[in-house]
């Protein structure tokens, strides 16, 4: 029989379960930008192994399922996030993503706990996003231009409200409808809102974040204005963007991680690819400008971009973290898995 360790918080209790309820009480955003800088840190300089993530498409192409494993010695924890991606289900009222993340304490192997993964996914890729605004856009930047009115494009909103004091919101989606609803539903008070038919005028803001799923450009370079900053979240394959050559051209480019912008970022790989940009357009990990390895915005009129894929090095630090404070607070529920 395995000692109960006192360092190893879950070992005697089972496995946590925790929702996305628990998610969002746990982990307002401000909360999880500070967490996203300790991943981005952790992840740039090794601290967390991250393999590359598996893709699997279901057998009839209908959707995917994607596995993001890693593990970290801060905390001492190793597991996965699961997810399916369902791009048919926004259209019958269901999330797109579903999934959790499993945790497995380091020491044991003892599976601890199993987190609500869309929540976590929601919230730690927008305070990504945040934490590279808060680093590389201008300390005058005002307005935000956002693509998409889905579930990132909700999270992007309220994390760079909490970056720099944004005036004017300007949301241009491919359905009106849904980007009128988004901005009905944001609460952001001395903030001015409002939906664009005119993507031109979106991308003319100070900070421009792409939420997409589009598989083709939506965001032009030519429409950019210099000085901006700008996250590209969505298109995470090869094959797929959501900005043209011109826009990647313009800026000077910030990643995640390179070695998963190198084998599946579109954005980058494609203009990459044609020799529209070389290898010295890129200019560092979020984690590398943090620790002061690499420059962050260095003239006024610089365009940055951040291409965000998504690692699971944020996942396992904000569930880390959620699950940490769950056990102090007594949150969710627990299972005897092996009794
Ligand atoms: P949602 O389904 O909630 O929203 C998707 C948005 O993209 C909707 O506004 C939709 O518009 C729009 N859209 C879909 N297809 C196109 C198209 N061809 N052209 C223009 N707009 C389009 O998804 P999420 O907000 O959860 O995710 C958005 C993107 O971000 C996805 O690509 C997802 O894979 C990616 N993502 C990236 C992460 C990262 O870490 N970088 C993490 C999680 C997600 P409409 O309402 O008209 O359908």
């Amino acid at each position: 029989m395995i000692e109960a360790n006192p360092h190893l918080s879950g070992l005697r209790e089972g496995l946590r379960c925790l929702s996305a309820d628990d998610v969002r009480r746990l982990l307002p955003m401000p909360r999880c930008i500070e967490l996203m800088a300790e991943a981005m840190r952790a992840a740039s300089r090794g601290g967390i192994a991250i393999p590359p993530r598996l893709i699997s498409p279901l057998i009839d192409r209908s959707a995917s399922f994607a596995v993001m494993p890693g593990s970290s010695l801060e905390p001492r924890m190793y597991g996965a996030k699961m997810v399916s991606v369902h791009p048919d289900n926004p259209a019958r009222g269901l999330p797109g993503h579903q999934g959790f993340v499993a945790l497995f304490d380091h020491d044991t192997g003892q599976p601890v706990a199993i987190v609500e993964g869309a929540q976590i996914t929601a919230m730690r890729t927008a305070a990504t996003s945040a934490l590279a605004t808060r680093l590389l856009a201008r300390e005058d930047s005002r307005t935000h231009g956002v693509f998409g009115a889905g579930v990132q494009a909700a999270t992007h909103i309220e994390a760079i409200a909490c970056i720099r004091p944004i005036e004017r919101i300007l949301i241009w989606s491919r359905t009106s409808e849904k980007a009128t609803a988004l901005a009905h539903s944001l609460r952001l008070p001395g903030c001015q809102i409002r939906v664009t038919d005119d993507p031109a005028e979106a991308a003319a803001c100070d900070i421009v974040s792409t939420t997409t799923s589009a598989r083709e450009p939506v965001l032009r370079g030519q429409w950019l204005q210099p000085g901006c900053h700008v996250n590209l979240v969505g298109a995470h394959s090869p094959t797929t963007r959501e900005v043209d050559d011109e826009a990647v051209r313009r800026g000077s480019i910030y990643v995640d991680l390179r070695q998963s912008a190198l084998l599946e970022a579109g954005d980058l790989l494609i203009p990459l690819d044609k020799g529209i940009i070389a290898m010295d357009h890129f200019v560092g990990e979020l984690g590398e400008v943090l620790a002061g390895e690499a420059p962050g915005r260095i003239d006024a009129a610089q365009i940055t971009l951040f291409k965000s894929l998504g690692i699971f090095a944020q996942d396992l630090i904000a569930a880390a973290d959620v699950y940490r404070q769950a056990c102090e607070q007594n949150l969710g529920s627990v299972v005897q898995f092996q009794n």
